[in-house]
C-alpha cells in the first residue's frame, strides 16, 4: 500500500495553529499589544473598526524591526525573544513561541509598517493569507504599526462563529484593560470605529486604575503591599461595601501579565470573608512579582495561565497581606448583612402606596344579617383569583389530567372519601389551597394532585412579561423619584445603558441626563424600588457583555429577562398566603407558565395517581 502520511503545508499548519492563537478580534488586540510593549515602546495607540472585526491595528513607538526581521516575523516559530529552552525561565518578554504573526497572517489581511530609529526609511509588507502580495520601503515614523484587517476572511465559519460587536467590543476592551493596568508607564489610546474610547497618560499605577474605570473609583481603592522573599505584591483591592455582583473588575497581574487563577481568586476571596453581602464579588487590582524560574507560563497557548512551584504559599501570603490591608483601614465587617427576609416588605406591597389607616363603621349593620353578608362578600372579593383558578385548571387539564376521570377510577372506599373531601374543598373555599416550602417552593393542590412551583422562577416568568408587554406596547408607568438618582458607572458601561435607552424608558425608567461617567434617573418603573436600580443596570450591563446573541437577540429581551432576574422575589424569602396565591394565579396567565425566561423548569405536578403508588407498599 502507498504511503499515506504528508506533511501539512505551512499555510495549513498556520492556520491551524490560529485557531489556537486566535480566537476573536480581542486576541489579536491581544498579541498586537504584547508585541507593542516587548518592542520596548512608550505610547501605543490600539485603533479598531466594527469592534476589530474589519480592523485591529496597533501603533508603537518601540525599536522596529530591520528589513529581514520584519520578513522574518511570520515565520512560524520566528522570535528575537528565546534562543533555546532555559530561556523560557527568565522571561521578561510577553511572547515567546513566534506564532502570533505567523498565526494572524494566515487567517487576516496583514499590513505591516516598521522602521528602526537609524534607518532612513522602513519596510512596508502586505500580506494576505500565509501569502505576501507586497514588500517595500516607506517613509513612516521610528516603531511598527501592524494592521490586521478582515479578520477570518478565509474561515467563513469562524467569522460567522463572531458574536455581536457590542460583545467583541467588550472582549477587546477588557484585553487592552487588561494590558493598561499592567503598564501604567505606557500611554496607551483606543480609538473606536474613529472615535477616542480611551486615553490613558503615562501614571502610576492607582491613575491608571481611576483613568479607566472613573472617577469614582478612587475612593474605593484600598491599597495592598508586601515584600516578603519569594512575593511581592502590591496593587490595590475594593472596600466590601463597594462588591459588585459581577466578576467584572478583577485583575490579576503576575510579573506584569494578566493570569487567570481560580486557586488565587479563592485565596482573596477568602481574605474577604464575612465581608461581603452574599452573592457580590470584590474587585482586585493586584500584582505579583516572583522569580521567574519559579513559574511556568509555557502552559496555555493564550499564556493566561501560568503554574506555580509554590501555590500553598502564594495562597497564605496573599490572603493575609489582603486581611491586613482590610484591618489596616479599618474595614470592618458591616452588620446587617443577614437581614431577616420577614422584615421586609412583601413584593405584593412595595408597589402600593401606603395607606393612613381608617376606621370604618358599619351603620347598617345588622347582627342577623350576619351569615348571609359576609358570604357575599367572601364571593365578592374571591371573585378574580376564582375566576384564574379555573385557567390553572384548564391548563392542566390539556395536558390529559383529567381530574373527575382520576378520581372515578379510584377503588378503595377510603380514599374515595378523601377524594371527595379534596373537590369540595377545591371548589368552596381556597384560601387553603397554597402552602410555602423551606421559602423556595409553593405547594398547591390541583384537582388531579399537587403543583410545586419554584417561587423565584415562576416571579421571573412572570415579571418577564410584563416587562416584556411594557416594552412592546410602550405604556409603561413611570413612578416618578422625589429626587433624580445619580448613579456612577464607568464611560464603557455609559455606553452600553445609552444604547439601551429607549428599551430602558420604554419600561418606566426615565434618564434626564448622560455624563461621561455618571447617569441621572428621575423616574423608574412602577413596582421597582429606588434601591434595587443601580443594581439592576449593573446587572443589565454585563448581561449585555456577556449575552451569546442568538438570532431572536433583542436588547428589549434582554432587557426584560435582565430586570425580571434582578427583580423577582428570591428563594429564601417567606411569602403570605396572599402573596402565594397572586404568584400562582399571575404565573399560569402566563404566556409560557411551564418555563422561566432563561428555559428553566417552573413548576412541577404530581398526581394522586403518582401518590398513590408510592403508598401501594
Ligand atoms: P513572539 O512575540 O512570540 O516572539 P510574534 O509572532 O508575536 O512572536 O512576533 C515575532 C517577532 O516579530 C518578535 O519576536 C519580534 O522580534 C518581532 N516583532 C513583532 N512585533 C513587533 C513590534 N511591534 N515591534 C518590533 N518587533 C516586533
Ligand atoms: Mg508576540
Amino acid at each position: 500500500m502507498a504511503d499515506i502520511i504528508q506533511l501539512l503545508p505551512d499555510h495549513v499548519a498556520n492556520q491551524i495553529a490560529a485557531g489556537e492563537v486566535v480566537q476573536r478580534p480581542a486576541s489579536v488586540v491581544k498579541e498586537l499589544l504584547e508585541n507593542a510593549i516587548d518592542a520596548g515602546a512608550n505610547t501605543i495607540k490600539l485603533i479598531i473598526k466594527d469592534a476589530g472585526k474589519t480592523l485591529v491595528q496597533v501603533i508603537d513607538n518601540g525599536k522596529g524591526m530591520s528589513v529581514t526581521d520584519a520578513r522574518l516575523s511570520f515565520e512560524r516559530h520566528a522570535t528575537s525573544k528565546i534562543r533555546n529552552a532555559e530561556d523560557l525561565f527568565q522571561l521578561n518578554t510577553k511572547g515567546f513561541r513566534g506564532e502570533a504573526l505567523a498565526s494572524i497572517a494566515a487567517i487576516a489581511h496583514v499590513e505591516l509598517k516598521t522602521k528602526q530609529d537609524l534607518d532612513d526609511v522602513g519596510t512596508a509588507i502586505i500580506i494576505e493569507g500565509s501569502n505576501v502580495v507586497s514588500q517595500d520601503i516607506v517613509v513612516t515614523p521610528t516603531g511598527t504599526s501592524v494592521a490586521v484587517k478582515n479578520l477570518f476572511f478565509n474561515i467563513p465559519a469562524r467569522r460567522n462563529f463572531l458574536k455581536s460587536d457590542t460583545v467583541e467590543l467588550r472582549h477587546v476592551i477588557d484585553e487592552f484593560h487588561r494590558v493598561a493596568l499592567a503598564h501604567p508607564s505606557i500611554s496607551f489610546a483606543l480609538y473606536n470605529n474613529g472615535s477616542e474610547t480611551f486615553n490613558l497618560p503615562v501614571s502610576n499605577y492607582r491613575q491608571r486604575i481611576v483613568n479607566i474605570f472613573g472617577n469614582k473609583t478612587n475612593e474605593k481603592l484600598v491599597p495592598v503591599e508586601e515584600d516578603t522573599e519569594v512575593l511581592k505584591i502590591s496593587g490595590f483591592v475594593g472596600k466590601p461595601e463597594f462588591a459588585k455582583k459581577t466578576r467584572g473588575e478583577q485583575y490579576f497581574f503576575v510579573n506584569n501579565r494578566f493570569i487567570k487563577s481560580a486557586y488565587l481568586n479563592h485565596a482573596i476571596a477568602s481574605a474577604f470573608d464575612g465581608l461581603l453581602k452574599s452573592g457580590t464579588h470584590a474587585s482586585y487590582f493586584l500584582n505579583l512579582t516572583v522569580d521567574p524560574h519559579t513559574i511556568d507560563i509555557n502552559i496555555h497557548p493564550t499564556k493566561t495561565e501560568i503554574k506555580f512551584d509554590d501555590e500553598h504559599t502564594l495562597y497564605a501570603l496573599l490572603r493575609s497581606a489582603i486581611k491586613h490591608s482590610l484591618g489596616q483601614f479599618n474595614i470592618a465587617p458591616v452588620l446587617d448583612f443577614e437581614r431577616d427576609p420577614n422584615l421586609d416588605t412583601p413584593y405584593d406591597y412595595k408597589k402600593a402606596d401606603s395607606k393612613a389607616p381608617k376606621i370604618e363603621v358599619d351603620r347598617s349593620f345588622n347582627p342577623f344579617q350576619e351569615e348571609q353578608q359576609s358570604r357575599a362578600k367572601a364571593i365578592a372579593y374571591k371573585k378574580e383569583p376564582v375566576a384564574s383558578w379555573e385557567s390553572l385548571y384548564v391548563g392542566l387539564e390539556s395536558k390529559g389530567n383529567n381530574s373527575k376521570q382520576d378520581f372515578t377510577e379510584v377503588r378503595f372506599e377510603s380514599e374515595e372519601q378523601t377524594a371527595s373531601i379534596f373537590t369540595d374543598e377545591n371548589q368552596v373555599d381556597k384560601t387553603n389551597t397554597t402552602y410555602q416550602l423551606h421559602n423556595k417552593y409553593i405547594i398547591s393542590a390541583i384537582k388531579s394532585g399537587m403543583l410545586v412551583i419554584d417561587q423565584h422562577r415562576a416571579h421571573q416568568r412572570i415579571l418577564y412579561e410584563d416587562f416584556l408587554k411594557n416594552l412592546t406596547i410602550k405604556e409603561a408607568v413611570s413612578q416618578q423619584l422625589l429626587f433624580p438618582l445619580r448613579l456612577h458607572f464607568s464611560p464603557q458601561d455609559i455606553v452600553i445603558i445609552r444604547q439601551l435607552k429607549d428599551d430602558l424608558e420604554h419600561t418606566g425608567f426615565v434618564f434626564s441626563s448622560f455624563k461621561d461617567e455618571t447617569v441621572d434617573i428621575t423616574g423608574v418603573p412602577v413596582g421597582v424600588p429606588e434601591s434595587e436600580v443601580s443594581i439592576i443596570l449593573e446587572q443589565l450591563v454585563s448581561d449585555v457583555e456577556n449575552e451569546v446573541p442568538d438570532s431572536n437577540f433583542s436588547a428589549a429581551d434582554l432587557l426584560a429577562k435582565s430586570m425580571a432576574k434582578s427583580l423577582a422575589i428570591k428563594t429564601g424569602q417567606s411569602l403570605q398566603k396572599d402573596e402565594q396565591e397572586h404568584l400562582v394565579n399571575k404565573l399560569f396567565a402566563c404566556k409560557e407558565p411551564n418555563v422561566s425566561p432563561t428555559n428553566r423548569t417552573t413548576f412541577v405536578t404530581m398526581t394522586v395517581d403518582e401518590l398513590d403508588k408510592k403508598f401501594i407498599l
